[in-house]
């Protein structure tokens, strides 16, 4: 019988944390126990979280959330701990295995950099933390023989369609994209968009950034930079093709011309279930296929024109540097004022443009140099009129 597995996971109220205490409910205690929780303000969602899975740690890092917690973990052996701190700290306990890395953004590098800096296994969902420093992160768990096993829907296919040849023979990765909500329409049609019409995708449920950033293709754009440090790809092994019924997670192509490719329903259980049992494969929750009905796969190329955001992630994964830093935080902030009403849908790309194309690039940044970039960024984003 397999060990018991300690997870931690930050960002356990979120949509990838949630999926993650179910695929932990389905193992029913057999390899997979939660041994930390960790989220920003949500504390009444985390005490719930904490009463059912019983975790030996619960953090928050908004302290005003935390001084809202009064008495509920009584009786518990459930510690709370409070602040970006407490995140660092769990992370870092001696029992804990592996670390799901669930926090939206730029705000998960730090507790992601302590888990693979502590040796731990760390299951990626927070791409930005890769797109932001991926050639230290990638680096960092080299030197600590930290695994970093992908949860993204499309790393997760690579990963497993890997495992049918060696990396000497992979001659290219697809990477596929349901095209979001807006596909085939015109940069015209997309002018006046409005959050709600934006934070409603076809075939995912997901948190409101990364639903975002599915409508302007940047989800595809950070995950093709995310693949380059994943597998250690050059740029021109990395493609991305359009496929509406995101049933074909992503496809990888051989020397010999042969190309496999993973299927299965829409459900982020698998890929998070296949990172935390690696390499073993387990019975699990998610849905299956059903070929007993007729069906149809689709392909078509991405439309470059219409979501230019696809194009810098590209662009910035030749550059590397501080680029993906740069990036990364323009289209948080941008995406946020989006959310807030105070910038258009396709002022996303341009104010991202804008801040790349002014940083002050550096081709082998510090992690101070990347903080210093994102908080430039940020700020320029925050005040910029289209
Ligand atoms: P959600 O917005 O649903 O959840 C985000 C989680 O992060 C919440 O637990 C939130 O806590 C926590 N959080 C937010 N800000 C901070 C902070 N500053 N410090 C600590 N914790 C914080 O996001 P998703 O679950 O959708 O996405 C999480 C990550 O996974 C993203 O990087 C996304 O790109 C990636 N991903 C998501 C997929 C999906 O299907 N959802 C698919 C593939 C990748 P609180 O609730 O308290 O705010
Ligand atoms: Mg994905």
């Amino acid at each position: 019988m397999a060990d018991l597995k300690n997870i931690v996971i930050l960002g356990s109220t979120g949509s990838i944390g949630r999926s993650t205490l179910d695929v932990l409910e389905h193992d029913e205690g057999r390899r997979l126990r939660a041994a930390g929780l960790a989220a920003h303000s949500s504390w009444q969602r985390l005490i719930e979280q904490a009463q059912q899975h019983r975790p030996r740690w619960v953090a928050l890092t908004d302290p005003e959330a935390a001084a809202r917690v009064d008495g509920q973990l009584q009786g518990t052996n459930t510690e709370l701990w409070i602040g970006r701190e407490g995140l660092v700290r769990m992370v870092q306990q001696p029992e804990v295995d592996t670390v799901v890395s669930a926090i939206v953004g730029a705000a998960g590098l730090e507790s992601t950099w302590a888990a693979l800096e502590a040796g731990k296994a760390v299951a990626l969902a927070n791409k930005e933390t890769l797109v932001v420093g991926g050639s230290l992160i990638t680096e960092l768990a080299r030197e600590r023989n930290a695994p970093l096993l992908p949860v993204d829907s499309e790393h997760s296919a690579i990963f497993q369609c890997l495992r049918s040849g060696t990396p000497r023979e992979v001659r290219r990765v697809i990477l596929t994209s349901s095209g979001g909500p807006f596909r085939r329409k015109t940069r015209r049609d997309l002018e006046g968009v409005t959050p709600e019409q934006a934070l409603n995708h076809p075939t995912w449920k997901m948190g409101p950034k990364i639903t975002i950033d599915s409508a302007t293709l940047m989800n595809k754009a950070l995950e093709v930079i995310e693949a380059r440090w994943l597998f250690d790809l050059t740029p021109d092994q990395i493609e991305v093709v359009v496929h509406p019924e995101s049933i074909v997670h992503s496809m990888v192509e051989f020397v010999d011309g042969s190309v496999i490719a993973q299927l299965s329903p829409p459900d982020m259980k698998l890929p998070i279930q296949y990172a935390l049992n690696y390499p073993d494969r387990v019975e699990g929750p998610s849905p299956r296929l059903d070929l007993t009905r007729a069906w149809n796969l689709h392909f078509e190329p991405p439309d470059r024109e219409t979501f230019p955001c696809l194009e810098l992630g590209f662009e910035v994964m030749r550059r590397g540097g501080t680029a993906g830093a740069a990036l990364n935080a323009a289209n948080e902030a941008a995406v946020s004022r989006f959310l807030e009403g105070s910038l258009a849908f396709l002022d996303i790309p341009r104010a991202c443009r804008a801040a790349l194309d002014h940083h002050d690039f550096d081709p082998r940044p510090s992690l101070q140099t990347l903080e210093r970039v994102d908080a430039w960024a940020r700020q320029e984003v925050a005040r910029w009129v289209p």
